[in-house]
């Protein structure tokens, strides 16, 4: 770690001067966050007894509860926090949508517009990037965060810190750690995790938070191998501080910590306080412990006074690090003036255009052709704008929002086609009556655009699916509008992959939207009609039936016989053992070739990079963007290898017949591995290296590592 700079010492020096004049309850006050709505106690705020308040979503209020906290005895500015996501007036697509750009440049716009937004009104805190990884789509939050790759996680986890900073918001980087594996896709349950998969694939995205400067971190609700996160010594202060060299502060989730007495470990209150706090848990976000219990604890000798001084020097470092004390109240009278910009909006249109997937495209039925006259759009989601943004999307507006149909109606015009439309049914699809009507409007037009999917209620938090189908009649609607003869493009919006069993079969293109936000229906009419290439990958195993997860393509081999008729290979008896589409997965309306892999140096030492070139070339007659993928292997190993594991990829713009000589750079030191004990190694040995367009991607050759790199503790 680099020498501490003069500013930083004299904000140790200010927060110890400040710590030095505070009373035990005003320290613990600090580790206080409490939730705007009927239960919050003005009191505690003037008096010093809270420290953050999360909630507050308008200018005036967050001005009047900073007011409050000034007439407290030290004047300790207030933390204002807020889950934004993914937008605030503009909503942009979610995170897993955003994923699939494989694009951290704009994961950086995104989160940067999300922030700026947000700090308008006076937000100063996030309760994002969540950077937790899931291979289970039964998960709802799922959609809240990357998918399934810990590298695509890593780089895109930092990308949102830095874009969140650059607009002015600090992160508080969740859950950590493990909330994405719950035991069968159920949120909030038990998560088992042994040592080394924690440090090879859910630690990296949040390490890479640390690198990438996130001020906080929030623990997970879930108990990790047995131990709840918030109370888990090993995650909060071995790994995240004493590994990681993290020196934010922690919160705890919403009541995280009255939920130890729930999970178990903690017979009251003050235990509960106790365990979060020695764990290493700073902050109490809406549990009302410390507050109540940590000043006897302290005053009986059972949680030492400089546990709560560290945990408050933490919080009060955050505060001055971020300029609170001297920060001028956000102006509540300019705030409608600067909502929506026009600039939010072009961001908004740019990430979600490229955040659409392509999943098939038989006949090449998209783009709608030139010499198509009119298109009938079916469908409830069509026109949903409160559905378009997602969770967490409550502050967007529905009358600022391109819905999809909008969106189409707007290009038809341009183009003189006609626009029919029908629902099809309700959002929940309760009823057939509505099918004719859309059957009708099928037969009269040249194609179908279908928008069907999940509605917003299906995703998300506490939105676990057993069943991942088109939920009511959305299934037999679209096999009636396929059986009209007439060419369909489905449109998913959604939350994660669903099983699509025949439709596959039935619907020749399929363009996967997730929730593309509020110029979500810009953007899918961009690629609809052809003015963009459609260039978006799947960050996630898209599988062909619910009973195939978790599943994901960096997989461990089994001994077990690879050839497919032998009885005894991995398999399912009634079910294939692929995805229906793969990690990394996504067409576009363009063909892209790859030729002349070439490794540049095949001998490598620690500290040296693998680099490996490759021309790509842009076969089609139309402009497109590709996502260049390298993905290696450790064959033979001390420990079982994954099959495939990404460690770069880069996006790339081609002109019709323009090719260029991309080159992938891996460091070295990244192709290891950890043991449980956190030990990180790079064995001697050859490694395997894989590009393409897709996680099926060809072996280009092999690499030499020339000895074995050894570190202890803090691993990679
Ligand atoms: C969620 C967190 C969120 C918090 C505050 C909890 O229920 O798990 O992700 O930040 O609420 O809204």
């Amino acid at each position: 770690m680099a020498a501490p700079s003069r500013a930083q010492d004299d904000i140790e020096q200010k927060v110890n001067d400040l710590l030095g004049k505070m009373t035990l309850e005003e320290k613990v006050g600090q580790l206080n966050m409490v939730s705007n709505g009927p239960l919050l106690r003005w009191d505690d705020l003037s008096s010093g007894r809270a420290g953050a308040v999360l909630n507050f979503n308008n200018a005036q209020d967050i001005a009047r509860a900073q007011a409050a906290a000034r007439q407290s005895r030290l004047k300790i500015p207030l933390l204002f926090g807020l889950d934004i996501l993914h937008g605030f007036r503009t909503q942009f697509p979610l995170p897993l949508g955003e994923a699939a750009a494989f694009n951290p440049r704009l994961s950086r716009l995104a989160s940067e517009w999300a922030a700026r937004e947000a700090s308008y009104i006076g937000v100063q805190w996030t309760f994002a990037p969540m950077a937790d990884l899931s291979r289970d789509s039964r998960w709802g939050r799922i959609v809240e965060g990357f998918g399934e790759d810990p590298y695509l996680g890593s780089v895109l986890t930092a990308a949102r810190v830095e874009g969140f900073r650059k607009g002015g918001l600090a992160t508080a980087t969740k859950h950590f750690a493990g909330y994405g594996a719950p035991q069968g896709g159920r949120d909030y349950d038990t998560t088992y995790i042994p040592r080394a998969e924690m440090y090879d694939t859910y630690l990296p995205p949040f390490r890479a938070a640390v690198e990438a400067g996130s001020e906080s971190f929030m623990a997970a609700f879930n108990a990790l191998n047995g131990v709840p996160s918030t109370a888990n010594p090993w995650l909060q202060t071995e790994v995240l501080r004493r590994q990681w060299g993290f020196d934010g502060f922690i919160t705890s989730d919403w009541a995280g910590i009255k939920e130890l007495i729930g999970h178990g470990v903690a017979a009251d209150g003050a235990e509960a306080a106790r365990k979060a706090i020695l764990a290493g848990v700073d902050m109490d976000m809406m549990g009302d412990l410390y507050i109540r219990h940590l000043p006897d604890e302290v005053r009986a000798g059972r949680v030492p006074e400089s546990v709560v001084d560290e945990a408050a020097r933490r919080v009060l470092r955050t505060k001055m690090r971020l300029g609170l004390f001297d920060r001028p109240d956000a102006d509540p009278t300019h705030v409608d003036s600067v909502f929506p910009s026009p600039e939010a909006r072009a961001a908004a249109r740019d990430v979600a255009r490229e955040t659409l997937v392509l999943l098939q495209n038989r006949n090449d039925v998209l783009p709608i052709p030139a010499t198509a006259r009119s298109v009938a759009v079916v469908g409830p989601l069509a026109d949903a704008p409160q559905d378009q943004f997602g969770p967490h999307g409550a502050r967007g507006h529905a009358q600022d929002t391109v819905s999809i149909l909008e969106g189409i109606r707007r290009r038809a015009a341009g183009a003189g086609l006609q626009v029919r439309y029908a629902p099809g049914c309700d959002l929940f699809c309760r009823s057939q009556d509505r099918l004719p009507e859309a059957l009708e409007a099928a037969r009269a037009s040249d194609m179908v655009i279908a928008v069907f999917g999940e509605p917003v209620d299906l995703s998300g938090e506490a939105a676990s699916r057993a069943h991942m189908v088109l939920n009511g009649h959305q299934a037999e609607i679209l096999k009636a509008l396929a059986a009209t003869g007439k060419p369909v493009a489905l449109v998913i919006v959604g939350g994660r992959p669903l099983e699509l069993g025949k439709l596959t079969d039935l619907i020749p293109a399929i363009l996967m939207a997730w929730y593309p936000g509020s110029e979500g229906g810009t953007a899918v009419a961009d690629i609809l009609f052809g003015d963009v290439s459609p260039s978006g990958k799947l960050p996630v195993s898209w599988p062909r039936t619910v009973g195939q997860l978790p599943l994901y393509y960096n997989r461990l081999p089994t001994g077990r016989p690879t050839l497919e008729h032998n009885r005894f290979t991995l398999k399912y008896v009634d079910e294939a053992i692929t995805p229906l589409y793969p990690f990394g997965w996504g067409l576009s309306y363009t063909r892209f070739t790859y030729t002349d892999p070439a490794i540049l140096k095949q001998r490598l030492r620690a500290g040296e990079v693998l680099e490996v070139a490759v021309t790509v070339t842009n076969a089609g007659a139309r402009a497109g963007q590709e996502v260049v993928q390298l993905y290696t292997r450790d064959p033979i190993a001390s420990r079982s290898r994954p099959l495939r594991e990404l460690k770069a990829f880069e996006k790339i713009a081609l002109a019709p017949g323009e090719a260029k000589r991309v080159i992938l750079r891996v460091p070295v030191d990244s192709l290891g591995f950890h043991q449980d004990d956190g030990t990180y190694r790079v064995e001697e040995g050859a490694i395997q290296v894989f590009v393409g367009g897709n996680s099926l991607a060809e072996q280009v050759g092999e690499v030499s590592i020339l000895e074995t790199i050894i570190r202890p503790g803090s691993g990679q």
